[in-house]
């Protein structure tokens, strides 16, 4: 079918300035709480590259949480399935701050969008590498082909100085052995990666990689097809935390948020989106995000189910 996506951009854009709950800005990151909860962008990125947009859709934001599906794949393909024996694959039901399970399960979090877990991967990544945050911000920069894309050092400041729970999480899994790095090294690591900015162009275009069941956007292969499979799956049961299940009901994609307001998500096999609003509700997920994805898989009929 030929579908063109920018009317369906406006026609969403349109119902989105008609929303009047939008949410609260994260607050806990100082950097963040003055954000403006009427701002929206959403953009669409097809396999070649082609983007729609609308809105704020080239504005640059805090990335935040949506760099996990990125340093997850990176450390995948480097790693291969023994990443699995640091962090589980399964849905926590917790919030994604959430120090309570890792007792129980002995150091090793429940999957890899949680904090603890994407602490793991990073860990893991900066072991490998020896510059997790540079082979990420490396790796946006190529895939979004936008070589302006950097970290917010206030940002990464901010959360460093607000970063008891990252720290308490990150030495409690170090207690288990979990954690290869030094602490500190690993929330420096941690917080550059949680601060790039981006617009929704950039990380539409940035997440094609799993659109294209693992192929790069020069036409290399990053994941094997059932790597790619691997990541969207997890982005479908665990990337908006304890709301996926209903982000599951309502959008029927795998996707990824932050609590910068920003919702990637993945029609593999054609296309892939980026939406953005800072308003978030009680579990951090942006409100107009996930209304504005809801919209599009219901209008469009493009989602995995
Ligand atoms: N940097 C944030 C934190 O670690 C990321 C959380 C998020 O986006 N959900 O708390």
């Amino acid at each position: 079918m030929l579908l063109t996506f920018a009317p369906v951009l406006d026609r969403i854009a349109e119902e989105i300035a008609g929303l009047t709950e939008r949410g609260r800005p994260a607050d806990y990151i100082p950097a963040l709480a003055s954000a403006d909860p009427n701002s929206f962008g959403m953009a669409v990125a097809e396999l070649d590259g082609t983007v729609y947009g609308v809105g704020d859709w080239q504005r640059p934001f805090s990335t935040q949480s949506v760099t996990k599906v990125f340093t997850l794949a990176l450390t995948l393909a480097r790693k291969g399935d023994p990443l699995w024996d640091h962090v589980g694959r399964e849905p926590s039901g917790n919030p994604f701050n959430s120090l309570v399970q890792l007792e129980y399960e002995n150091g090793i979090p429940r999957n890899p969008f949680i904090n603890a877990g994407a602490l793991v991967v990073t860990d893991q990544l900066h072991r490998m590498t020896g510059d997790a945050s540079g082979v990420l911000l490396d790796f946006l920069r190529a895939e979004s082909g936008n070589p302006d894309l950097d970290f917010d050092r206030d940002v990464a400041a901010s959360e460093n100085a607000n970063g008891d729970r990252n720290a308490a999480l990150a030495h409690f899994m170090a207690s288990y052995d979990n954690i290869a790095n030094p602490v500190p090294t690993l929330l420096r690591e941690y917080f550059r990666q949680c601060s790039i900015e981006a617009s929704c162009a950039d990380l539409a275009l940035a997440t094609g990689f799993l659109a294209r069941h693992g192929i790069r956007a020069d036409g290399t292969r990053l994941l094997t097809r059932s790597q790619a499979k691997h990541v969207n799956a997890i982005m479908l049961t665990c990337g908006t935390y304890d709301a996926a299940g209903d982000f599951a009901y309502r959008v029927g994609l795998p996707g990824k948020s932050g609590v910068g307001g920003a919702i990637v998500a993945v029609v593999p096999g054609r296309c892939t989106l980026c939406v953005w609003s800072p308003g978030l509700d009680a579990r951090g997920n942006s409100v107009a995000g996930v209304a504005a994805l809801d919209r599009f898989t219901t209008i469009t009929g493009l989602s995995v189910f």
